[in-house]
Formats: structure tokens, sequence, C-alpha cells
């Protein structure tokens, strides 16, 4: 990826001593496993909080968060090296318009990943919803057609607005893997996932609090209200996925365009000439041919 400087993952340093360590110590593993660039893409809805986990992982405000859904259209990827250590993060734009999947939008994103590896998929989502809807399904469905289901094996699920009380007293925990389960319930279906697919049941899924006013614990680091230390949970699940046995997805051309799509088009269209000139044509033809034998002279060339 060209030989442009990248900027120090300086954000790091923003984080509590804790979290730093942790995350300096996850860093070492992927290098001990030979990984030393890593790319996750970031996906979801509009609003649910992408551009902000983004900001989160950097440490940095790197992306224009709103809380008004006018997001550009452009995908936009981040990178910061670190002891050798390269991060990349690319931001999304959200892929529902008006109850559809954009699918331009959608395509500048392919467009913009062609020729990328993604290690990683963050599917983002919010834990403070009660039910999970179609849209959740569309846009499973949309990623497994654009890169393959094998991209969910490379998959985690992250959940924003994690600081917050479930209604009617419900436990934190149970609230959160009620959630869970709906979503990955849909996201499967949507993405076509079946019982034996080895992708199934295995997304793991991690809350975040990008607020502010996040919690923190006496070590100052960003808690969630069941005690977790989130950021380090986070980075700690990336690293398991990109560490797990499944290829990351190389984004090529043949990825983009599917199998053949304009070549299984084409192939018909010599036949459809043919069939067309010997069963319309061809008929046209002899009748016109034939109409002309049969006329009769027209009574003007007989009048003199
Ligand atoms: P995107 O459209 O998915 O990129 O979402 P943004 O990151 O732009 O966030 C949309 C709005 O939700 C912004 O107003 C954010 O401040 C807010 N937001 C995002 N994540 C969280 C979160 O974890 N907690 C809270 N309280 N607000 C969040
Ligand atoms: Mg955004």
């Amino acid at each position: 990826m060209g030989s442009q400087a990248i900027r120090e993952w300086a954000g790091i340093n923003t984080f509590a001593p804790a979290t730093q360590t942790k995350l300096l110590e996850l860093l070492g593993k992927l290098k001990q496993e030979n990984v030393n660039t890593l790319t996750i893409l970031v996906m979801g809805k509009g609003g649910v909080g992408k551009s902000s986990i983004v900001n989160s992982i950097i440490g940095e405000r790197v992306v224009a968060i709103s809380p008004f859904q006018s997001e550009g259209p452009r995908p936009v990827m981040v990178s910061r090296s670190r002891a050798g250590f390269t991060l990349n993060v690319i931001d999304t734009p959200g892929l529902i318009e008006g109850g559809y999947i954009n699918n331009m939008a959608l395509d500048i994103i392919k467009s913009f990943l062609l020729n990328k590896t993604i290690d990683v998929l963050l599917y983002v989502d919010r834990l403070d919803v009660y039910r999970v809807d179609n849209l959740d399904k569309l846009v499973a469905k949309a990623i497994t057609d654009s890169f393959g289901k094998g991209i969910w094996s490379k998959a985690l699920i992250a959940l924003t607005h994690a600081q917050f009380s479930p209604p009617d007293g419900l436990p934190y925990d149970e609230f959160f893997s009620k959630r869970s389960e709906a979503l990955l319930k849909v996201i499967r279906s949507g993405a076509r996932l079946k019982k034996d697919d080895s992708q199934d049941s295995t997304i793991p899924v991690v809350l975040v609090e990008n607020s502010a006013r996040c919690n923190k614990n006496e070590s100052d680091e960003k808690v969630l209200p069941n005690g977790t230390a989130w950021i380090s949970w986070l980075v700690q699940t990336i690293t398991e996925v990109a560490l797990n046995r499944s290829e990351s997805i190389h984004v090529d051309k043949k990825l983009i365009d599917g199998p053949n799509p304009n070549q299984s088009g084409k192939l018909w269209i010599p036949l459809i000439f043919a069939l067309q000139y010997f069963f319309v044509m061809k008929p046209i033809e002899g009748f016109i041919k034939n109409d002309i034998a049969n006329e009769s002279r027209p009574s003007w060339e007989t009048f003199e």
C-alpha cells in the first residue's frame, strides 16, 4: 500500500495505563504470529456508532460523527502504526436509506475495497434496542452478497450505547445475551448461514460505550455497567478473530463482480438473434414475398 509514511498510533497514549499495557500485549501477540498489518472493516446501519467506534479504537477524533445520519458517501481508511505494526480501520457510510439497501453506497464501498484485504469485519449496532428488524437482515444479506459468506468467519459484532439500564429491572447480562441472540439470529438468516456452516454461531459479540461520559474503574479504564473494561475486551476479540483459522478476505475484481454476471448474460445474445432471425424475420420475409407475388395488379394499373 504505497510508500506513504503512516502516522504513529499516538492515540494509544490517551488510554488508561492498564488499557495501554493490554493493547501493547495484544499487538505483541499479533506480531508473534507474523501479523504485522491488520485491516478492520466497520459496517452497519447509519447512526449506530460506526464512526464513533473508529475514533474510540484509534484514540483520536479522526472521522466525523453526527447524530443526524448525514454521513459522507465515501468510506475513509485511517492508518496508524506502532512498533512496526500497522492498523487500518475503514469507516463506511450506513447501508440503509429509506428502508432499503443503498446500492450506490454499497458499490462505492466495494470499489474502495478493491485490492484490499479485510482481516476483520466489525459489524456495529446498538445495544439499547428491543427489537430486531428486517433492515438488519438486509444489511447482513448485502454483506454476504458483496464479499461472500466467508466474511462472517472474520466478523465480530459490537453493540454500542452499552452504558444503559435494561427495562423492567432485567439484569444487564441477561439483556445483553437476549439482544445478542436476537441480532445473531437475523444476521445469520440474512447472511444465509446455515446451521452446519462453520461461520455459524461463532460470531463473537462485544459491548462498547463511545460516550465521553463512560464510567471508569479505579485504574481509570472505561468500564461497562457490569465492570468490564471494554476497550481491552474489544481489541482482544479483534485479535482473536484476526488469528482464527479462517482466511482473511481479499477483495478482488472477481469477488466484487460475482460469478461472471456479464458473461452468462452475453452468451445468450447471439442465440436470441438467431432465434429472432429464424422465427420472426424469416416468416415475415416469406409473408411479404408471398404477398407481393399474390398481389393482383392494382386497378389503376389496368386502367388506361
Ligand atoms: P454512524 O452513523 O454509525 O457512523 O454513527 P456515529 O458514530 O456518527 O454516531 C451517531 C450518534 O450516536 C452520535 O451522536 C454519537 O455521538 C452517538 N453515539 C455513538 N456511539 C455511542 C455510544 O456508544 N454511546 C452514546 N451515548 N452515544 C453514542
Ligand atoms: Mg459514520
